[in-house]
């Protein structure tokens, strides 16, 4: 039987969830929405430009960063000493010195050694490029992520770069087994949504103004994955499909924005300059 005070706190959070915005726990919580440069893939035989966004998460009690995109070491020109020549071809990668995180975090009035953790969506080139930036924060990933990330799988070698993250073995890291709320108050809550990666996870951000978000990293490649088109690229497809319904279950159930991370007309659609509150 469940005790009185378990069914009131159970009570308002489903209250505060029909009304669809407002959460008062998570007063003082913003989320900035940064990017810079491009890359782009082959779908189908058209090439395909993909935005490279990180998120800033200023709660009271700690910055967040959820990504750090691609390497410094690509930008203006460097691509194919840090990366190799094919797979620099491959991705085409349009990086300035401007587009790396720590000047967007300058540009906030924050700085590197403001990061309290740094949330990875997965290891892959375009989302934990930066990682050895921050030699200070606590490393958020799941456990198996990071051993994988070390030795993937043979024929998806090719999207993780060693020089990442080799310096940064001695880094504090939270290894993760599936969900985890950051701060106990439900305000910055990781989700496992394994599937394009085998620790692949997304974010959820309680606002309290705007509500909720999701921050779906490379579960969701893009828009019509959620209507029923395979990712194009994943590990594991019936992860894959498995984690985009759990991703539209909590957009459903909290009416949630849905950012899809290398969405270039939702991205253009947002704001950058400015937080969500
Ligand atoms: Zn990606």
């Amino acid at each position: 039987m469940k005790s009185l005070k378990t069914f009131s706190v159970t009570a308002a959070a489903a209250m505060a969830i029909t009304a669809g915005s407002a959460f008062a726990a998570c007063e003082g919580v913003k989320l900035y929405d940064v990017s810079g440069g491009s890359f782009v893939v082959d779908r189908v035989g058209t090439p395909w430009s993909l935005v490279v966004p990180q998120q800033i998460i200023d709660h009271p009690r700690g910055l967040v960063l959820f990504d750090t995109g691609l390497a410094d070491d690509v930008a203006d020109g460097g691509c194919e000493a840090h990366w190799g020549e094919g797979l620099c071809q491959y991705l085409q990668p349009q990086w300035t010195r401007d587009d790396v995180i720590d000047r967007k975090l300058q540009k906030l009035g924050f700085s590197t050694d403001m990061v309290k953790y740094v949330i990875y969506s997965h290891f892959h080139v375009d989302h934990a490029g930066n990682l050895e930036l921050f030699p200070k924060a606590t490393h958020v990933v799941q456990k198996i992520e990071l051993s994988h990330a070390w030795w993937p799988d043979k024929y998806f070698r090719g999207s993780f770069v060693l020089k990442d993250y080799d310096d940064a073995r001695d880094f504090d890291y939270l290894e993760l087994t599936g969900d985890f709320d950051l701060f106990g108050d439900g305000c910055v809550t990781i989700l496992s949504t394994p599937g394009h990666t085998p620790g692949h996870q997304s974010l959820l951000v309680r606002l309290p103004k705007t509500g909720s978000v999701i921050l779906t990293g490379d579960a969701v490649v893009s828009a019509d994955n959620l209507t029923g088109t395979p990712p194009g690229y994943t590990q594991n497809l019936t992860q894959s499909f498995d984690s985009i319904e759990r991703i539209k279950m909590i957009r459903d159930a909290e009416q949630a924005d849905v950012w899809i991370t290398h969405d270039l007309e939702q991205y253009e659609g947002r704001k950058h300059d400015e937080a969500y509150e």
